[in-house]
């Protein structure tokens, strides 16, 4: 028999069932028996249309001896008879069921392309696969370029310098998203060398605060960043980054007073000093950051100018689930009741939005509407609600021009943040 994996998913009517008869019927297919099946993952719907409800993920690994074809022919029969009507490519359904791998077979017909084309692009498919097939998952991990030596990602960096290519440098924490996937296609697109750096940062984490439970997975990484067009990864050490005795620090004055920086004592000091740090080793042409954390691309603009680093900085708008929530990799951390009521952050920024649309100029008001749709969710504890000056960051009485709205939320112990600017 050969070992095949599947994936499959469902977005319309009751989710769990589907899944859960569908694997009933796939167990139940002649010579074939279901092996295993990891957890399910909720997922955003992937390149659907405006609206369309969220999927439920799962892989599945079987043994069978039908071939690709029969195989693929049965699990269609399988599709329509739990109710798909709609063929089309990307539109909701009660279960999609995709072949990911058949044994080592490499297919490529129109009907059918073995393994599935854009599994390594997808981590609602690429986490569950490592549940039930961690080899599977290691061997393509084993595809992209990581390097973790100090000296020879610099070794690396100044090659491809000087053979006359520009770098483009996407610094991360990781457990990479569409967000961070977002900067790394941008990076690929204005440069000839994309580099992607993965490292959590224990300086810039507090004392109470996440560093030692953030998620990590660097096989799930390099494999999502090498798709989005990462041409290597640097996967730094932090014993090597801060070795014994380490010293020395970059602090940006006035703008990490407010918000996220009074907020967490030290941790723009932490960023700062990081992201010098990895321009120094890389040397990168373009840099980039998301909006997300729109006053941490601020504070490093400002210690590129006042430092006068040879490069520029790009900011990339914020990259959002499609009912509004902001991605960041602590979403994981969230409950589905949290993560429900997380949906609140976008809106009351939305709101805020309305509000000065509607011609109210005064922060305080429009702040106290936004505080109280906030508090109105019972798992949220406000951290900080701003309205502020988009360069300097001071807080605002008035909105006349542009304005950054920022506000920073705990969600049970998951603290997240979101911004718009308005004007
Ligand atoms: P992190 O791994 O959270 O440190 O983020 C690495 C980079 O990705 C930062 O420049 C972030 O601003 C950016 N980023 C994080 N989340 C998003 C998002 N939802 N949309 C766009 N960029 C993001």
């Amino acid at each position: 028999m050969i070992i095949c994996y599947l994936g499959l998913g469902s977005n319309l009517g009751d989710r769990q069932q589907n899944i859960r008869l569908a694997l009933q019927h796939i167990g139940s297919l002649k010579n074939t028996k279901l092996v295993r099946i990891s957890g399910i993952y909720e997922t955003d719907p992937c390149n659907c249309p405006p609206g369309s409800p969220r999927f439920l993920n799962l892989t599945a690994k079987i043994k069978t001896n039908l071939s690709p074809l029969s195989l693929l022919n049965e699990l269609k029969v399988l599709e329509s008879d739990l109710g798909r009507k709609d063929e089309r490519k990307n539109s909701s359904r009660p279960i999609d069921l995709d072949i990911l791998f058949y044994g080592n077979k490499k297919i490529n017909s129109p009907r059918l392309k073995i393994p599935h084309p854009r599994l390594k692009e997808r981590s609602f498919v690429l986490k569950p696969l490592k549940e039930i097939a961690p080899s599977l998952i290691k061997s393509l991990a084993k595809e992209a370029k990581v390097i973790s030596h100090i000296e020879a990602m610099r070794k690396y960096a100044a090659k491809v310098k000087s053979s006359g290519k520009t770098i483009g440098f996407v610094p991360t924490m990781g457990y990479l998203h569409p967000g961070h996937l977002s900067l790394v296609r941008q990076a690929k697109k204005d440069c000839d060398i994309c580099l992607v750096s993965i490292f959590v940062n224990p300086i810039q984490f507090g004392p109470q605060e996440d560093y030692k439970k953030y998620p990590r997975d660097l096989e799930v990484d390099s494999i999502l960043a090498k798709s989005a067009g990462g041409d290597c990864v640097f996967y730094p050490q932090a014993k090597d980054m801060y070795g014994l005795g380490y010293s020395t620090y970059v602090n940006v004055e006035k703008k990490t007073d407010y918000l996220c920086g009074a907020s967490r004592p030290g941790h723009f000091r932490g960023v700062t000093t990081v992201v010098a740090k990895l321009f120094n080793i890389i040397q990168p042409d373009i840099a980039y950051f998301g909006q997300k954390d729109f006053q941490q691309a601020l504070v490093i603009k400002k210690m590129v100018k006042d430092l006068n680093m040879p490069l520029k900085i790009k900011v990339m708008p914020i990259v959002r689930d499609s009912d509004g929530l902001a991605l960041s990799s602590r979403n994981v951390y969230l409950s589905a009741q949290e993560r429900s009521d997380a949906l609140v952050l976008s809106r009351s920024l939305q709101k805020a939005k309305e509000i000065i649309f509607g011609g109210e100029r005064k922060a305080g008001k429009i702040i106290a509407a936004m505080r109280n749709e906030i508090s109105r969710k019972k798992s949220a504890r406000i951290d900080y609600t701003a309205i502020a000056d988009v360069e300097t960051l001071e807080p605002l009485e008035y909105v006349k021009q542009k304005a950054l709205i920022a506000l920073a939320v705990y969600f049970g112990k998951t603290r997240l943040i979101d911004n718009i600017i308005v004007g």
